[in-house]
């Protein structure tokens, strides 16, 4: 009954995490689930308010313009120049989506023919290798290793495949492994871009989750990234907007408008009050960045501090909400992720089900107090040390 291409997806792998967790839950456990990519924080109260006041306007209740407001597009060009020092034109330089999701899932048909190969980084967020394989073109994977910290070695890719490469798919601060990219890395990007005539897709949606005196840059304000790529972002994790589907997508205006052009054909844009509720959010007091960043980073520091007491190896991340932490040996990450959820009942995501390079390692998300927290590490100590 169903398409091929529904077939040609990858398997789902937490089926039966999911399945496990439910029979946990039937029996009463208590659950602590760190494995939700979702902030627990609420959006700020200046942006509800917003969108009760914009809701209101009849003239708000019509059908969106498909690039978005003008004023939306504004308020990320003024956002953008402000913290990320990049000039953008809103016009022709940015567009709304329904979610970064949404824009990435899509630019993977506005560039993609049958049997064209994408560029796509293992372990990573799986909409960047399923729209490819939706697309009918072929994901080739870039391991993403400790070793190269989990930056791809651009230089070891096959020279017939880089040359068939249409797109590379790419997301600093990264989302599982919570590595940063450096400015360098980004430059090799556009270099390599140019050098194969790859359009490079820059996933940010962690780009103000950033610990100490770490910054993550954007890849626009790389030397040449406009002439080869674009930046989707987010209010989801910036602003505890996931819920309300909106981001945005900026850089190259021809790419841009080949996105606009699969849009078109198949959405009818963002409800115009939450775009009215996006610019304040955008536009007005920024303290939520900083308490995010803060209780993240307390979160970040209880889980270290106690998966390392349990004896589980993790780096401390310099951004994102994420805790990559290593197996202990003689486990999949599948069986040790069932492991935790069996006998702890703490979930994690096992990094198999971001890419074959994701195994031997489980996700931590920090989206659950610090007490919960201490609780799970607690739990997973007295288990690996029965
Ligand atoms: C959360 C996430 C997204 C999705 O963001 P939306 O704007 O809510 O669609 C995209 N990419 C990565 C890597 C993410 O972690």
């Amino acid at each position: 009954m169903h398409a091929r291409r529904l077939r040609s997806l990858p398997p789902y792998l937490f089926a039966e995490i999911d399945e496990k967790k439910a029979q946990k839950k039937k029996e009463g456990a208590d659950i602590i689930d760190l494995s939700v990519g979702d902030p627990d924080l609420p959006t700020p109260p200046h942006v509800i308010e917003a969108l009760y006041e914009a809701a209101k306007d009849p003239r708000n209740h019509r059908y969106p313009s498909y690039e978005g407001l003008l004023a939306f597009r504004e308020a990320v060009a003024e956002w953008y120049k402000r913290r990320k020092g990049v000039t953008l034109d809103p016009e022709t330089e940015v567009l709304t989506l329904i979610g970064s999701k949404e824009g990435i899932a899509h630019a993977a048909f506005a560039f993609l023919d049958a049997g064209d190969v994408a560029l796509v980084p293992d372990p990573a967020y799986p909409v960047y290798k399923n729209a490819t394989v939706l697309a009918d073109a072929v994901p080739h994977e870039l391991p993403l290793t400790e070793e190269n910290e989990f930056e791809p070695s651009l230089s070891e890719i096959d020279v017939d495949i880089a040359k068939k490469a249409k797109l590379l798919f790419l997301n600093y601060p990264n989302n599982p492994t919570a590595a940063g990219a450096s400015k360098e890395f980004f430059k090799e990007v556009v270099d390599f871009a140019k050098d194969y005539g790859v359009i490079v897709m820059h996933d940010n949606p962690y780009s103000e989750i950033t610990f100490d005196d770490y910054k993550a840059m954007s890849f626009l304000a790389a030397d040449g990234a406009f002439e080869v790529g674009v930046e989707f972002n987010t209010l989801s994790k910036t602003y505890n907007m996931t819920g309300w589907r909106i981001g945005y997508v900026v850089g190259n205006a021809d790419v841009l408008k080949g996105i606009r052009e699969i849009k078109t054909n198949v959405d009818s844009g963002v409800f115009q009050a939450v775009q009215l509720a996006a610019v304040a959010a955008l536009k007005g007091p920024q303290d939520v960045i900083e308490r995010n960043v803060r209780t993240y980073k307390e979160r970040r520091d209880a889980l270290i501090k106690g998966l390392r007491d349990a004896g589980i190896k993790a780096k401390t991340p310099k951004a994102t909400f994420y805790v990559w932490a290593r197996v202990p040996e003689s486990y999949s990450s599948l069986e040790f992720a069932t492991l935790l959820l069996e006998r702890t009942a703490v979930v994690v995501t096992p990094g198999i089900g971001f890419g074959a390079h994701g195994d031997g390692y489980v996700r931590f998300a920090l989206t659950t107090t610090v007490e919960r927290i201490k609780e799970a590490c607690e739990r997973i100590k007295s288990t690996l040390d029965a």
